[in-house]
């Protein structure tokens, strides 16, 4: 079985299973889990934060996240940039706390629970467990949750189907062998760089070469949501079949099934 972000040794958690967690700037390690390690994004991630910093998806990445591969699929993972000269941490950490809090990533969201995924012969099965650093007071304290309570108040959603998509594809191409450097580009292209992605589609040979209407696409345009699900749509489907026909079909029915705008 493949697996990616999990930790074998730690138990897992159903959405009844309870701990006790306390946060905020209060505590005496106050900020140190936005300083002790690298945060992945995944698509909605990068989505949500370049929406609220006000900037493209690619100055986003350019400004705040590093591109690194992932070992076993080949395909390209984003982080947080660190601050300069230093190896771990968040670029928008402060004193005062976070600085982008309401559209803070989703392992942010989750800590001190996280996600992990298993690819299995029936598909994708996540799995929630508890993170236990040393540096976090705030599991010795304060109220008791339920993994429930604590995702919805943290507006976490442990199935959303962009970050199941994403997972899948890394999963999925760590079976079949690293992606040739097309691939990766392409899969950057759809899964982080969204605006770049639109160009792509609207304005290249993009329709043509999938047989599309240009008012087909047309409502993915001004639709963030509809376009980061399509791409995710004609990435899988381009993994999978790269092949022209096989790839339209995918993404007649993406577009369908979607209902964009
Ligand atoms: S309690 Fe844990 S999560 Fe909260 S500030 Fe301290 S280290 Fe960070
Ligand atoms: S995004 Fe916010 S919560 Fe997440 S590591 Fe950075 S400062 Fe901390």
């Amino acid at each position: 079985m493949l697996t990616l972000f999990q930790n074998e040794d730690s138990p897992t958690l159903t959405e009844e299973s309870r701990f006790t967690f306390l946060c905020g700037p209060g505590m005496p390690c106050f900020n140190q889990c936005c300083q002790a390690g690298l945060i992945v994004l995944n698509p909605g991630d990068v989505l949500r934060l370049k929406r609220f910093l006000q900037v493209s998806s690619s100055e986003f990445l350019r400004r705040y996240a590093v591109r690194e591969t992932e070992a076993r699929s080949g395909l390209p993972l984003v982080f947080l940039r660190p601050p300069r000269g230093q190896e771990t941490g968040c670029p928008f950490v402060s004193e005062a706390g976070c600085r982008v809090y309401e559209a803070r990533p989703d392992a942010c969201r989750l800590f001190p629970l996280a996600q992990g995924s298993v690819l299995t012969p029936t598909g994708l099965r996540d799995r929630l467990y508890l993170r236990q650093p040393s540096y976090c007071l705030g599991l010795a304290a304060g109220q008791e949750w339920t993994v429930a309570d604590w995702m919805a108040a943290q507006g976490f959603d442990p199935a959303d189907p962009r970050r199941r998509a994403w997972v899948s594809l890394l999963l999925t191409q760590a079976l079949s062998g690293p992606a040739t450097p097309d691939q990766q580009d392409l899969f950057y292209l759809a899964a982080y760089d969204l605006d770049n992605f639109r160009a792509f589609v609207l304005t290249s040979a993009f329709p043509a070469v999938y047989g599309f209407p240009a008012e087909a696409l047309a409502p993915l345009a001004d639709d963030e949501e509809a376009l980061l699900r399509f791409a995710l749509a004609y990435i899988t489907a381009t993994l999978e079949e790269d092949e022209p026909s096989l790839v339209r079909e995918a993404l007649r029915e993406a577009l369908l099934a979607e209902g964009p705008g």
